[in-house]
């Protein structure tokens, strides 16, 4: 009989930011990858006395990396009751997506990194620094991009892996990208996003490259590197109201989306290098110095969505499309149901006045 084997990727409990392992399993073909785990006193997840932490696969797919039918399995990591382990944030996630799931939220992540080389930004000079920012975001040419093979293997890596990718390109910064997950619902789309994390270090390993998510990877006049989602619920893909109205909600809740936008923010939302600061919550048409952006071509169209430029490149995906979803579904069902109260209304008005009289 054959066999197939299955990379087993899950979210550890690294502090402040959570890193991602896996390890891989032999499984015999015409079998679904089962329930596995892992020692958790070796993942910030367990205490030794007490360290079995389960697997459970929420997500499958190719493996580009061993080809073949083997597989890809992001996991979620439960206690051995089977319930979430504290560290899970896709419990949280799905649960709400479930919730808000007539709103048929979008979302399209936009995922930048910087690859290092040893302890410099790939393209950085061992001393000293390259020439100052402007020519190398979507550049062409060996003085100004650095390690567009890497990039390249890893777009090929997710196609195959059946990922929604939907482009990559040159960053601000030498030795920065980006690529772009979606649009996907959630949690599908922090799934993928997970996978394709993974699939870039893993893919870097071949290359001798390291790929961070470091917010602020390089102090000074350097950009930093964020994670802009862009989001939309079918309201939003139907008005431009529902667009605004989306903006007006996270800026009500602003403080709680910052602080669960990755570690470090304060240091990247400085107010420069095409951010807004984190102390206050602004938005605008095609205004790339504003917490929000409201694209000009959906401005024009009059419906589509909007892009949250907060979050940090290190953020969790799971937390952050569970509180856009919580914060402008949220809002936008209250909004209808205070519309519905107030068309109602006048029925009891009525009833009164006729007793009255
Ligand atoms: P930017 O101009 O900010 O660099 P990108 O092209 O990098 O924008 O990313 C835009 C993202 O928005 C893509 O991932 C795309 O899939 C996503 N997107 C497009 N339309 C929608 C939509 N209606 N809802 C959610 N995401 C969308
Ligand atoms: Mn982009
Ligand atoms: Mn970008
Ligand atoms: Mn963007």
């Amino acid at each position: 009989m054959g066999v197939y084997r299955a990379e087993y990727i899950w979210i550890d409990g690294t502090k402040p930011t959570a890193k991602l392992r896996s390890k891989g399993k032999v499984i015999n073909d015409g079998e679904a990858p089962p329930i596995w785990g892992f020692d958790g006193s070796s993942t910030q997840q367990a205490p030794g006395a007490n360290s079995d932490c389960v697997l459970k696969p929420v997500f499958v797919c190719p493996d580009p990396i061993r080809g073949g039918n083997n597989k890809l399995v992001m996991c979620e990591v439960l206690l051995t009751d089977m319930t979430p382990h504290p560290t899970n944030t896709r419990a949280a996630c799905a649960a709400a997506a479930k919730t808000y799931a007539a709103h048929d939220t979008w979302f399209g992540i936009e995922q930048e990194y910087t690859f290092f080389k040893g302890s410099r930004p790939l393209g950085f000079p061992d001393n000293g620094f390259p020439p100052a920012q402007g020519g190398y975001y979507c550049g062409v040419g060996a003085d100004e991009v650095f390690g567009r093979d890497v990039v390249e293997a890893h777009l090929d890596a997710c196609l195959k892996a059946g990922l929604k990718i939907a482009g990559i390109n040159a960053e601000v910064m030498p030795g920065q990208w980006e690529f772009q997950v979606g649009p996907v619902a959630p949690p599908d789309v922090a799934d993928q996003l997970w996978i394709a994390r993974w699939l870039l270090y893993r893919v870097g390993e071949n290359f001798g490259v390291s790929a961070t998510l470091y917010p602020k990877p390089v102090k000074g006049d350097w950009n930093g590197a964020g994670a802009h989602t862009n989001f939309s619920t079918r309201e939003m893909r139907q008005s431009y109201d529902a667009c605004v109205a989306a903006a007006e909600a996270l800026k009500k809740r602003h403080d709680l989306h910052i602080q669960n936008y990755g570690f470090g923010i304060e240091e990247r939302l400085t107010g420069l290098h095409e951010t807004a600061s984190w102390r206050e919550f602004s938005y605008g048409v095609s205004d790339r110095g504003a917490s929000v952006r409201i694209p000009w071509q959906v401005a024009k169209d009059r419906k589509g969505y909007i892009e949250d430029r907060r979050p940090n490149a290190n953020m969790d995906p799971y937390t952050v499309t569970r509180l856009i979803v919580e914060t402008v579904c949220g809002s936008a069902s209250a909004r209808k149901a205070g519309t519905k109260a107030a068309a109602k209304k006048p029925t009891p008005i009525r009833k009164k006045a006729k007793r009255a009289a």
